[in-house]
């Protein structure tokens, strides 16, 4: 399942209220209810019709929101360049930019832009619509 996926899976908690606000002393007994999963289903719906060929089951994404509660191996987040959802794992290198923003990056950096005034200033932000 790729990263991108997931990441728009886990878009869709905050909408849906998915995540608790605190850390839970123990996510698999205090994590599932009724409300919740029925909750995830109509989540997971509207994922599917948002990417309607994503290989992504009901079970994975049970698993990445299980991983994503506080105290959990994934971070839900967004980025904090472009705004868009994103995952990571907690204890893994941590990042602040989606993959596609940190490629924006490299990209800028090998053409001498290094920061975001940089790039603002000389207009060449990609237009909202692309982003
Ligand atoms: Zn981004």
């Amino acid at each position: 399942m790729a990263r991108m996926e997931a990441a728009v899976f886990a878009g869709l908690f905050r909408a849906f209220d998915l995540l608790p606000e605190r850390p839970l002393r123990n996510r698999d007994l205090e994590l599932p209810s009724v409300e919740r999963g029925a909750r995830l289903c109509d989540a997971f719906e509207m994922y599917r019709s948002l990417v309607p060929d994503s290989t992504m089951s009901m079970e994975q994404a049970i698993l990445i929101l299980t991983e994503s509660v506080p105290g959990g191996d994934l971070l839900a987040l967004r980025c904090t360049e472009c705004g868009r959802a994103m995952v990571m794992e907690r204890y893994g290198t941590p990042r602040k930019v989606c993959g596609s923003c940190f490629d924006d990056a490299i990209h800028r950096t090998a053409h001498g832009l290094t920061s975001t005034s940089e790039r603002a200033g000389m207009g060449t932000s990609p237009p909202a619509s692309l982003r």
